[in-house]
């Protein structure tokens, strides 16, 4: 097929804005080794079963450079999982910069040595307190794995969670309702160790909830009660491959033996069950089937996962019951639903109530020194750490979930609006920061008073500056907007904040000859001569494109600003033009000339950025790296201006 034929299809097309977007330097070749990098930043690594073709399509050809034909045949099916790659249309945008985060996390976290691991069985008492894993997976499938993260561990109370899914699952098999299983144990936090052989005193007699040892052995009695161990076992481990997506999980029959041996406890539990009618099949309930419940009970507690699979089951449950890996249905939605619901509440030992309070995620830990968090329509973490802390849970593993909860905004009852002090690993950087300022900036520009009345009921911070430091009251000052003006001073904002040149609104109102507003701000304390330099400046016609999407524009520069080639490269691909223009006309060139971002400047000149834009005082990028003294964005824009407009 000809190359015109190609790119006059409308599929074709599209492809060619991606192609565009990661041809970095516009020659019109991409290095094969280049897709294989894009994905790997997205969380798409070359042993990823579900891109075995294209990543095999790509080694083919490793060491090569594709043209935009070659290009096409190497995407082959694979173009749209490709496309959301690199449009960021995938549940956590800029994964690349998350992964780093969560470096930085996983480091912090294992400075934490303290607490110790559990003894009362051997093959735990010998496992090598100092491992360490973590895995993230979101519910696009996207995978970050650190330290241990493919080493098998016993899952321990991680089994719960999980029997309670089958257990409920296996009831729906046979037309029952959640009630078939709750009849057997409740759904109320126990507020007691999880070996307490406390039984409800509603008169039920059931385990308070399927999280706490008794409660575990009535889930494990549900799950095929007809069948032998070993038949029910491996009915288990079947299940928990369709959550992870591959293999079933590992027996460690030692550890079962172990567990069966150490099990006094949850022996006199089955019995005390037993005797007050509370195991599944009432005061019939043989004591075999006693029997094999504990023992279904011990081989879940062995089985043996990676973080790397806990992580996957857990963004399972984070996807409403279907494997991000496979895209099959591993659990009805209202089984995920009630099991997220109990992990909430009793998932993390007697430290459920604090865990909820400080982290705010359902998580389930057990005391092999695993832990698991889920967020809800994002992702499923696994921790694996042996050290435990008084409570029973991993040391480094709740470290993990303080700090996430510290750098991210993720928190279920965090308020619904972008809030300032954490990002949200749902949007990218670029666009976090853009949705902060953006709307309040083009509002306060053209006089919106409705629209920041309703940013400010949304408590967003109507002081926030822009890459420029640039604030809705300069905006508004430049413009002389007195009804913006009053309701930002009303809401508090700052009044004498200074942009990147050392302006003031006051100096806004005075060069734009607003007297009223002069007068206005001065009441406010803002009493101080206009800044050096800012009396000569004059305002200029706009001419550089004024494009729709505000919000693309500000992630546009913020990306530039921030010398974020992933982020310009989400730009292109998604159709923004590069050379759109902010309420300043400020573009992406200006900033990235004003940062001294040097990568970010090459691909907005590959990818046919004008040099001459002037944003509203008339100053060209070159302009602003000569401000900012940066060399070598500096000398960039110097070789590709043929006639520079202040050569010195
Ligand atoms: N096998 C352990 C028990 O039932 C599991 C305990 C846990 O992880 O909390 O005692």
């Amino acid at each position: 097929m000809a190359m015109h034929e190609l790119q006059s299809s409308r599929g074709a097309s599209r492809i060619w804005r991606l192609f565009h977007a990661i041809d970095d330097d516009g020659d019109g070749w991409i290095e094969a080794v280049t897709l294989v990098e894009v994905l790997a930043r997205a969380g798409f690594e070359t042993d990823d079963r579900r891109l075995a073709g294209l990543f095999g399509r790509l080694a083919e050809r490793q060491g090569a450079r594709l043209d935009f034909t070659a290009f096409l045949a190497v995407l082959g099916a694979d173009s749209l999982i490709f496309e959301r790659v690199v449009r960021g249309d995938l549940a956590v945008p800029d994964f690349a910069s998350f992964a780093e985060e969560m470096a930085r996390i996983f480091a912090e976290a294992a400075a934490a040595r303290g607490g110790r691991q559990a003894r009362y069985v051997a093959p735990l008492a010998e496992v090598n307190p100092e491992r360490f894993g973590l895995a993230a997976v979101t519910v696009d499938g996207q995978i970050l794995r650190l330290g241990d993260a493919g080493v098998d561990f016993s899952i321990q109370s991680i089994c719960k969670p999980f029997n309670y899914c089958f257990a409920l699952e296996e009831q729906a098999h046979v037309g029952l309702q959640r009630d078939a299983v709750h009849r057997w144990v409740g759904m109320e936090p126990s507020g007691r160790r999880y070996d307490a052989a406390a039984l409800m005193e509603d008169g039920t007699d059931r385990p308070y909830n399927p999280m706490v040892n008794a409660g575990a052995i009535v889930t494990a009695a549900l799950i095929r009660p007809g069948e032998t161990v070993d038949e029910r076992l491996d009915r288990v481990r079947r299940l928990w491959a369709l959550l992870t997506g591959g293999d079933a999980p590992r027996l460690d029959t030692r550890m079962r033996e172990a567990e069966g041996r150490a099990g006094h406890r949850n022996r006199l539990l089955a019995r005390a069950l037993a005797e007050a009618g509370a195991m599944p099949g009432g005061p019939s309930a043989t004591p075999e089937s006693v029997g094999d419940a504990l023992g279904l009970y011990f081989g879940t507690c062995a089985l043996a996962l990676t973080v790397t699979e806990v992580a996957t089951a857990a963004a399972t449950l984070a996807n409403g019951g279907i494997c991000p890996l496979t895209r099959s249905r591993a659990l009805r939605r209202r089984t995920v639903r009630d099991c997220l619901s109990m992990m909430q509440m009793s998932g993390m030992y007697d430290g459920s109530g604090e865990f909820c309070l400080r982290i705010g995620l359902p998580a389930k830990s057990g005391v092999g020194g695993g832990i698991f968090l889920v967020v809800p329509g994002l992702m499923g973490v696994c921790v694996w750490s042996p050290r435990l802390n008084a409570h029973g849970n991993s040391v480094r593993g709740v470290r993990v979930a303080e700090l996430l909860a510290a750098r991210y905004r993720l928190h279920a009852f965090d308020p619904p609006a972008v809030s300032a002090d954490r990002p949200d690993p749902r949007l990218s950087l670029s666009a976090w920061r853009a949705a902060q300022t953006a709307r309040a900036l083009w509002a306060a520009g053209c006089g919106d008073v409705q629209t920041l009345d309703g940013l400010l009921n949304q408590q967003v911070d109507l002081g926030r500056g822009d890459y420029d430091r640039r604030t809705p009251l300069h905006l508004a000052a430049a413009t002389g907007h007195m009804p913006v003006i009053r309701l930002l001073l009303d809401a508090g904002v700052d009044a004498d904040p200074i942009d990147r040149w050392g302006r003031g609104p006051l100096d806004e109102a005075e060069s734009g000859g607003h007297a009223a507003v002069v007068a206005l701000l001065k009441a406010h304390a803002v009493r101080r001569d206009p800044r050096v330099g800012s009396a000569e400046r004059e305002l200029q016609p706009q001419q550089a494109l004024d494009f729709g999407d505000d919000l693309a524009v500000a992630e546009l520069l913020w990306a530039a600003a921030a010398d974020d080639l992933d982020g310009l490269r989400r730009l292109v691909a998604r159709g923004v033009p590069l050379h759109a223009a902010d309420y300043d006309g400020r573009t992406a060139l200006h900033l990235a000339a004003s940062e001294g971002a040097e990568r970010a400047l090459d691909y907005l000149l590959a990818h046919g950025h004008p040099i001459d834009v002037r944003d509203v005082w008339g100053a060209t990028p070159l302009d602003d790296a000569r401000r900012e003294h940066h060399d070598g964005t500096m000398a960039r824009l110097i070789a590709v201006t043929r006639s520079p407009t202040d050569p010195d």
